[in-house]
Order: structure tokens, then sequence, then C-alpha cells
């Protein structure tokens, strides 16, 4: 998920700056103290209807995210877990996608 950078003008003439990340999104610094752009999009839970109900959501910068496809980010823990995963979808002959 990538987060953009937004400035609003508010009516009384202030300016707001933040990133948007998606709904209810707020900038947040990834652990290393950067400015976030990126959030994990690891899913942690889904509903019987495969509805993603539960991500990771876990801030990070441009210097800590993984992409291991376009427009999707993981954190350090999920990057591990997305390596043992394929590792075991590999072991047993499925085609990764
Ligand atoms: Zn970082
Ligand atoms: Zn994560």
């Amino acid at each position: 998920m990538t987060c953009t950078p937004f400035k609003i003008t508010a009516p009384d003439g202030t300016e707001v700056r933040g990133f948007y990340c998606g709904p209810g999104g707020r900038a947040k610094r990834c652990k290393c103290g950067v400015r976030m752009q990126f959030q994990c999009d690891w899913i942690i839970r889904k509903d019987a209807d495969g509805k993603v109900t539960k991500r990771c959501d876990k801030a990070l910068c441009v210097n800590c995210t993984t992409k291991p496809a376009t427009n999707k980010d993981l954190c350090p823990d999920h990057v591990r877990e997305w390596d043992l995963m394929k590792a075991k979808r590999l072991a047993v002959g499925e085609t990764l996608k």
C-alpha cells in the first residue's frame, strides 16, 4: 500500500499536510524514525468469504520496505514469513504467482 502526501488548505487559510494511506490512514513514522511512505500489506486475517479483515499495516519507509510485487509492501517480519511461505509452496511443487 502506498501512502501519498497531501496538502489541504482549511477555510481559515491554514495549510494542513500529511500522508493519506487509505481509509483512516494517518501519517506515522517507520520504526527507524523516517516518516512512513508505505504500509505492510501482509494479510493477517480473512473472513469466510475471503475478504481481508485485518492487515499488518506497519508503517514503513522506503529503506525498510520490501516489495514482493508491484504495489505490495512487506515489513521485515513479514518478509521472513513470506520467504518461508514461498519455500513451503515450492516444496509441494506449487507455481508461484
Ligand atoms: Zn524505516
Ligand atoms: Zn507486516
